[in-house]
């Protein structure tokens, strides 16, 4: 098996599993405890929670752990809502292509009667802090835009539009689930106000987050409950879980650049390989990407419902249909990359030969598009 899905989930690192049973088997008091069993446990907590905050370039007291990547953005999103409604503000600045966690909330709110401006994304998968700033209003109460996208790997200028937002006093969030682990992150020096992440998409284990949340902005709790979390989040913390987070964190970022050098040169590869491929293009920047992302439309191939993200850079739906996205990890090889360039050609001339549309083009009956 070749395992290319690595925007999906990742393996667990066996470093991270080691410490996940270690702390089951040492560290398994409940931080809230006040004798030393749980007391140990909260100095485990504690440690994680700095750790973590040296990666990102944050303050320990900054760092909230949560249940992924789903709830910090749940979270991070509802928290400033909340914090402009009392303010009157509720205006929101997105974009069109965020993770469904973001795309959700917001489509919620609109229902709750918030007004959100969804910026349009272009071809390639980017979207520019001029136009963050021309969205801004007075009432805006929160800016959101992812900082990788998880289908087509694009990286957003997330330092500039951080100043944007800075300068505005409008409260900046990021989903950085995408990029955390893989490229580097300073909330201080990239003006972020609020960041998510999750373990599972950098070899830690599912079910397991955290929320960085600036200094001096409120942050509202989403579930209530004991004090845990500074009050910010309820819930006995899942210390296993949390350790082999930062654990896994770590480990990525000491390899980092050896990491993306290494992936990088398996995903050009694999672009330059795949590109051979008539009536194919790769979706995204070609430059401004992850290092492990992968994305190409092929036309004439009916596939299921067309992505919001492709559709959002303006592919169009017979397009969009016809997508594949292979996300690389430090675990592939070059000989599984070639297999995969070896393989895809095949399928996607079997799958041709099942489509009325592919026969159009070929006919001359329609105008290709790619
Ligand atoms: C995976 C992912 C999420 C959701 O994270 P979970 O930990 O699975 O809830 C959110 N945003 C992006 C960009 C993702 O890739």
């Amino acid at each position: 098996m070749i395992y290319a899905d690595n925007a999906a989930t990742t393996k667990l690192s066996p470093h991270a599993l080691e410490v996940m049973v270690e702390t089951a088997q040492t560290a398994w008091g409940n931080p809230s405890s006040l004798y030393g069993l749980g007391q140990a446990a909260q100095e485990a907590l504690s440690d994680a929670r700095a750790r973590m905050a040296k990666i990102l370039g944050a303050e320990a007291k900054e760092i909230y752990f949560t249940s992924g990547g789903s709830e910090s953005d749940n979270q991070a999103i509802r928290s400033c809502a909340r914090l402009g409604a009392a303010k009157d503000k509720k205006h929101i600045v997105s974009t069109a292509f965020e993770h469904h966690a973001v795309l959700h909330t917001l489509k919620r709110l609109e229902k709750e009667g918030y007004e959100v401006t969804y910026l349009p994304v272009h071809e390639n998968g980017i979207v520019t802090a001029e136009e963050v700033a021309a969205a801004i209003r007075p009432d805006t109460c929160l800016v959101t835009i992812m900082f990788a996208n998880n289908e087509i790997g694009t990286i957003q200028p997330i330092r500039e539009i951080g100043a944007v937002c800075r300068a505005a006093k409008v409260p900046f969030h990021t989903d950085a689930v995408q990029a955390a682990g893989h490229v580097k992150i300073d909330v201080k020096d990239m003006n972020i106000d609020l960041l998510s992440l999750s373990a599972h998409k950098f070899h830690g284990p599912r079910g397991v987050g955290a929320l960085y949340c600036r200094t001096g902005l409120p942050l509202y709790p989403l579930i209530e409950g004991g004090a845990q979390e500074r009050n910010r989040r309820a819930g006995t913390e899942n210390l296993m879980g949390i350790r082999a987070m930062v654990t896994a964190l770590e480990d990525m970022a000491k390899d980092m650049d050896k990491n993306a050098a290494y992936v990088q040169g398996l995903r050009d590869r694999l672009i330059a390989g795949l590109s051979a491929i008539p009536h194919s293009a790769l979706n995204g920047d070609r430059v401004n990407r992850l290092p492990g992302n992968v994305n190409f439309c092929f036309e004439g191939i009916e596939g299921l419902d067309p992505s919001h993200v492709l559709l959002a850079i303006g592919r169009p739906h017979e397009v969009a249909h016809g997508s594949l996205r292979l996300t690389l990890s430090e675990e592939n090889t070059q000989a599984e990359v070639d297999a995969i360039i070896k393989a895809v050609p095949e399928i996607v001339s079997y799958l041709r030969g099942f489509s009325p549309i592919w026969q159009d083009l070929e006919a001359g009956r329609r105008q290709h598009l790619l």
